[in-house]
């Protein structure tokens, strides 16, 4: 065999067929049936033999040959370090707006992996350029239906696409897109929206050009670039405001119409900040189309306030006064100020806590990139009593207690010893959160990352 890549086990589950096999956190899966493996996609493909010879390396670097027999659809039932054996496959590009470039010095290395995998972007939705695919790899997409995967356009222009990602190959978009559809791939598509840039005629043309695409073409997310003030690109961007976030939504509405009209679902989405930007409401939920891109954020807000709509209040009377802050970045907290206002319960107060991104800086102002330092700036300039404090989930790693600054949930605590920190999801969590604080606890414990699940399936449960 030439090159060896191995799974490596980090989680065997109780009762499954690993377990059986007596397998171990640290075992390395190198081969099933002579077939070497270089993610989890080849291991799901060769799991659905009924006989298999798995070639195992223990912790101690012994290798030991494991034979037997299995139902087709049976799963292994262990949890990778990585579901990419041969490591993650790193992008060619060096784009204008790359938010890697613009985290700030000191980060935990998992935020500075520019990763363009096309394998995590069948797997975990992850966005890909295709600028470093070539034709073995659409062959494999076609082999085992890799579908659908989800693609990084940016704009159609191929001049401009070239430039905008500093990659010459950028500029075969259209021609990576026509192999993706010769490989029966179908495709979700995202814009990363920069004023002046690839917006207004060139905005048009792209969303002309992936709307004739259509239905390999999946949908279209339009999102608008965000920069920290660590960015030392040399070249000019610049975000959008009030009145530029609103002539995109006017803009691209024209296109929704259309689209609604033709074939009944809406097919191209706004984030969210554009809406929030503009001060409009967020589109109602059948407009969203069932969410096909909520993992990127597009319609999270919708979806937050559908949760909490759907939740039922508890009910139960606070016998003695609860004071609850609620950490939240700064352009989510008008509706999450509406929301808690639409609580009434004697004995509960709630403020709203809006945290100023210091760290990266004020134009970022989503939850998910506040730091425990921010966080704990803002509340401790806040006087008053303190019964417990919410701080929104995204702003920890996904299945860990720490926050982006390393910062852990337990130091945390310790900073407010009046108070009992939970974090918070969703409407679901945030309803439950206010009207049944002395109940709620959030149980993190059994979030994982990378599963493998299936012969023919994978659990996609990776937070952004
Ligand atoms: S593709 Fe562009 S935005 Fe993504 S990691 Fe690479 S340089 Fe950054």
């Amino acid at each position: 065999m030439s090159k060896q890549h191995a799974g490596v086990i980090l989680r065997v589950y109780p009762g499954s067929l690993a377990e059986e096999l007596e397998l171990v956190p640290g075992d390395k899966i190198i081969a099933i049936n002579e077939q070497e493996l270089n993610d989890i996609i080849d291991l799901s493909f060769a799991m659905a033999d009924e006989e298999i010879d798995m070639l195992i390396e223990h912790a101690d670097g012994q290798q030991e040959m494991i034979s037997f027999d299995k139902d087709f659809d049976e799963e292994l039932g262990v949890e990778f370090e990585s579901a990419v054996f041969d490591g993650i496959r790193n992008c060619a590009n060096h784009c204008y707006f790359c938010f890697v470039d613009m985290i700030a010095p000191h980060m935990r290395s998992s935020l500075s992996i520019k990763d363009d995998d096309y394998r995590l972007s069948f797997l975990y939705g992850n966005f890909v350029t295709m600028t470093n695919m070539g034709p073995r790899d659409f062959k494999r997409i076609e082999q085992y239906h890799l579908s659908p995967l989800y693609v990084s356009v940016q704009c159609m222009n191929p001049e401009l696409r070239a430039q905008m990602l500093r990659c010459k190959g950028a500029a075969k978009i259209a021609e990576q897109l026509d192999n993706l559809e010769k490989a029966g791939c179908d495709y979700h598509t995202q814009v990363v929206l920069c004023a002046g840039l690839n917006d207004g005629p060139e905005l048009e043309r792209t969303i002309r050009d992936i709307v004739a695409r259509r239905p390999h073409a999946l949908s279209m997310a339009i999102v608008p670039v965000g920069l920290t003030k660590y960015r030392d690109d040399p070249f000019p961007l610049r975000q959008f405001d009030a009145e530029g976030a609103a002539r995109v939504i006017d803009e691209v509405e024209k296109w929704q119409a259309k689209i609604r009209q033709e074939e009944g679902r809406t097919f191209i989405y706004l984030g969210d900040e554009f809406y929030l930007l503009a001060g409009r409401e967020v589109p109602k939920t059948d407009f969203y189309d069932g969410f096909p891109q909520l993992d990127n954020g597009i319609g999270l807000t919708r979806s937050f306030l559908n949760d909490w709509e759907k939740t039922e209040e508890v009910t139960d009377s606070y016998s003695e006064p609860v004071y609850l802050d609620v950490v939240t970045g700064t352009s989510v907290a008008p509706v999450l100020q509406q929301l808690a206002d639409s609580v009434q319960k004697e004995n509960l107060y709630i403020r709203i806590v809006p945290v100023k991104n210091d760290h990266f800086g004020h134009t970022v102002n989503v939850s998910g990139l506040l730091t425990a330092k921010d966080i704990m700036k803002t509340l401790d300039s806040l006087p008053g009593p303190r019964t417990g404090i919410l701080i929104p989930e995204s702003a920890l790693r996904s299945g860990e207690d720490i926050f982006l600054d390393d910062v852990s949930l337990e130091e945390f605590q310790a900073h407010y010893p009046e108070a009992r920190i939970e974090p918070v999801q969703g409407g679901k969590d945030f309803r439950l959160a206010l009207t049944g604080w002395n109940a709620y606890h959030k149980d993190r414990q059994n979030e994982t990352a990378y599963t493998w699940q299936s012969n023919a399936g994978y659990t996609k449960n990776i937070q952004y």
